[in-house]
Order: structure tokens, then C-alpha cells, then sequence
């Protein structure tokens, strides 16, 4: 069995755009045995398409759209295998129910554009998009399967892993089922975990291992083929147990859908303790990370930003002649930060963030130089230094990470 993978899309072929869609589908592909002997990029444009639709049945026994299911006049996915088919488009009704829901909510008419994403070819089995509006497809014709899958990777991911493998699998008679499991971490770099991985990686077969980075994190993501679930289970086991035993220190969380912030507001809930924060150098950015979480208000008390020293005496009750003195990134500024936050909030936890975010050094110390301090109900406050690495987003992006990790553990 063989598949042939179209990326449909100018921006492509331009140049603007990584066919990252591409490289995690071959990706499955392989793990499901499925060669994937040719890839093709085609514009925006129904007659080249069409053609590659022409040329990958020539050579193989699926053939893959990925991209143009949206609703602008570029997207042309849909239509094209429609008529190559000689096939009508029709309306999903799930989809067009969303569709219409959304268009409501927008308080925005539908044009016949938009309607578009809730079509597929007839006589199609449709791939529901729980993220987006635009259905995908599969196809039967003359032996061969035609697949239509949406662009925006956040859509394509999910609707290739949750929908597009469990079906091909079945076609494939395997009666196996694939179970994922995805692990997350903080503070290590992808070719530090590749490396301490290594043995694992290079030998694996089921389940296999593969690894994604994500903003200063690393996610693993484990996936075994087994009879059921519990024989799935049974392989998936012994692998994680083997990397928590190397790389557990930086472990947080399973899942795709677990980030940090959402990992940590569930710990909160669970503790049943609230939060606040003093932030320097993140000036808010930890607190609206945590804040983008739903249900968090629970657990997050609001809190400080305090950039001058000024701010900090003035908002969290330090004493300015105590903070020049110790410098107003150093461990003691950080403790009395996270102290003063815990008492003016009231809150059972507090972390405090006050560092160099660069460019430059400040203060004699050099950018990426960070103080996460952290305060708790009963307890002395403790620090923690960090030498963060790359620019002044980057170093601040780290901090407001670390600092949640903090929380976790
Ligand atoms: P939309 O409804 O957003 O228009 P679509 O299914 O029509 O989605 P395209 O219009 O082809 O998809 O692409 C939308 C966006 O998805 C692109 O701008 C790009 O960011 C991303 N995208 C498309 N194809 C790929 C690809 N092969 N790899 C990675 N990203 C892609
Ligand atoms: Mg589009």
C-alpha cells in the first residue's frame, strides 16, 4: 500500500510557508507501514492540481490533499477532487449546524464561500474538524482513496491522529488499534533529550518514539500498536517507566491538550491553594499566562508587577535601601519580593521573577541572569538562579515557564 501526499498551497511553493503538514503525515504514514514513495507541492491553482491528482494515482493507492478546505476564493481543494471524481459537493450537516452557530455568534451573514467548509465530496466518509469549521474527507473510487485534510496544522494534527490513522488502520484489516501516550517537559533542550534517548530512539519499533519541540519545552510522544488498549498499555509501560528514569527530573505532565499553565492550575485546584505573583522582568507575563487558562480565577489571586525598585517598596512593602543594597536582581530581592506578595495578597503561594532580560547586561550582571523566588504559606521563601539562554523574549519566555514549573514541583 502505497500514499502520495499533495500540499496544496502558493505560499508553499513560495517559499512563506514549511510544508511542516507534509513531514508529520510521512511521519504517520510510516509508523502505520504505509509507503510514501512520492511527495508533490502544487499552487493554488485547479488545473495543476487536478494534474497532480492525475499523477499521484499513476503511483500510488491513496492519494492526500493537504490544505485549501477554507473559504476564500485560493481554496480549491474540494472542488477540484469533486470534479475529478465527477462527483457533487455535499453539505455535512453536523458542520454546516456549526457553521451557522458561528456565523450567529459573529453576527456575520454566511456567504456560499463560507457554506463551503461544511461540503464534502458525496458518497465521501467525512473527518469531523473539532477545531475549525472545515470538514475533511475520504473518498472510495475505483480502488483507490482520496483524502482531503485542512491546512492550519492546529486542524490537520488533530483530525490525521484522532481521525485520518484509526481509519486507515482499519483499511489496512489491521484489527490493532494505536494508543498514544505524550509526555511533557521542562528545562531540557530537543538534542539533550535525543541524546540521552538515544539507545531508545534508534531501537525503536513498537511502541515508537518520536519528539516535538514546543516554546522551551520538549514533548514525547509514545505510540504503540497492540491488540486493545490493554496490550498497548502493556508496551507503552516499561518504555515511559525507562525515560521518567532518565528524564524525570523534567517530566511535568501527559497529553496534548496538558501545557504548563494548564498543568498548573490543576495542581492548584488540587492542593486547593491560591496563587499570586511579583513580577519584574515579566512584568505581568506570568500572570497573564496563567490567566489564559479557563477556570483559574479560582486559584489565581491577582498580583504585582513591579519593574522599578520603587514599585517594588511601594506594592510589596520592600525596603528601598535594603534592595540597592542587595541588588535588585539577587536572592534576597527575589525571597522578599515572593514574602511581600504573599502577605499583601493574602494568597497560600507566591512567585516573584526579577532579572536581566537584555539585550545587555544591567546591574553587572549579564542578560538572561533571572531570580524566580518562591513563598509559601508557614515556610521560609526560597530562589532559584537561572542563566537563560537567547534573546530578551526569549529569556523572559523561559522565566515565566520556569517559574510554573516551580509550581509543579
Ligand atoms: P483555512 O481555512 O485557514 O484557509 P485551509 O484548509 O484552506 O485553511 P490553506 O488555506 O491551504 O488551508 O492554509 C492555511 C494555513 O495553514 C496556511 O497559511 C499555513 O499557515 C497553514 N498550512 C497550510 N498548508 C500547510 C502545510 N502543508 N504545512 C504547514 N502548514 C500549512
Ligand atoms: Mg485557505
Amino acid at each position: 500500500m502505497s500514499a502520495e501526499l499533495i500540499a496544496v498551497g502558493t505560499e508553499i511553493l513560495l517559499g512563506q510557508i514549511t510544508n511542516t503538514n507534509g513531514a508529520f503525515l510521512a511521519n504517520q504514514l510510516a509508523e502505520l507501514g504505509i509507503d510514501s514513495l512520492n511527495q508533490q507541492v502544487v499552487g493554488d491553482n485547479q488545473a495543476r492540481l487536478d494534474a497532480a491528482i492525475t499523477l499521484a494515482e499513476q503511483r500510488a493507492e491513496i492519494i492526500i490533499l493537504i490544505g485549501g478546505l477554507g473559504p476564500t476564493p485560493d481554496d480549491l481543494s474540494k472542488q477540484t477532487l469533486a470534479a475529478h471524481l465527477g462527483v457533487a459537493l455535499v453539505d455535512d450537516a453536523p458542520a454546516l449546524a456549526k457553521l451557522q452557530a458561528y456565523a450567529a455568534q459573529q453576527q456575520q451573514p454566511m456567504t456560499p464561500n463560507n457554506l463551503l467548509q461544511a461540503k464534502y465530496p458525496a458518497g465521501a466518509t467525512v473527518l469531523m474538524n473539532k477545531v475549525g469549521l472545515a470538514v475533511g474527507a475520504v473518498s472510495v473510487s475505483q480502488g483507490k482513496q482520496y483524502i482531503l485534510l485542512p491546512g492550519p496544522p492546529k486542524e490537520f494534527e488533530p483530525m490525521v491522529l484522532d481521525q485520518l490513522v484509526p481509519y486507515l488502520l482499519k483499511t489496512l484489516g489491521h484489527d490493532a488499534t494505536m494508543v498514544s501516550r505524550v509526555l511533557r517537559f521542562f528545562g531540557i533542550g530537543e538534542s539533550k533529550v535525543t541524546t540521552v534517548l538515544a539507545d531508545l530512539i534508534a531501537g525503536q519499533t513498537n511502541p515508537t518514539l518520536a519528539t516535538y519541540i514546543k516554546p522551551y519545552e520538549v514533548t514525547l510522544r509514545l505510540t504503540a500498536k497492540a491488540a486493545d488498549e490493554a496490550a498497548a498499555k502493556a508496551l507503552l509501560d516499561p518504555m515511559e517507566a525507562e525515560i521518567q528514569s532518565r528524564l524525570g527530573q523534567y517530566f511535568y505532565g501527559y497529553g496534548d491538550d496538558n501545557s504548563l499553565p494548564q498543568a498548573v492550575v490543576k495542581a492548584l485546584a488540587e492542593k486547593q491553594k491560591q496563587v499570586t505573583a511579583a513580577e519584574s522582568l515579566t512584568a505581568g507575563a506570568f500572570q497573564a499566562t496563567l490567566a489564559d487558562v479557563p477556570g483559574v480565577s479560582e486559584w489565581f489571586k491577582g498580583g504585582f508587577v513591579t519593574y522599578s525598585n520603587h514599585t517594588k517598596a511601594a506594592f510589596l512593602g520592600l525596603d528601598e535601601a535594603t534592595i540597592n543594597r542587595d541588588g535588585a536582581v539577587s536572592e534576597a530581592t527575589a525571597k522578599a519580593m515572593a514574602t511581600g506578595a504573599l502577605a499583601k495578597a493574602e494568597a497560600d503561594l507566591a512567585v516573584s521573577f526579577t532579572g536581566v532580560a537584555g539585550p545587555g547586561p544591567n546591574d553587572g550582571q549579564p542578560a538572561g541572569t533571572v531570580w524566580i523566588g518562591l513563598a509559601q504559606r508557614g515556610q521560609e521563601a526560597q530562589a532559584q538562579l537561572f542563566h537563560f539562554p537567547g534573546s530578551r523574549a526569549a529569556v523572559r519566555g523561559r522565566a515565566v515557564k520556569a517559574g510554573l514549573f516551580w509550581l509543579l514541583k
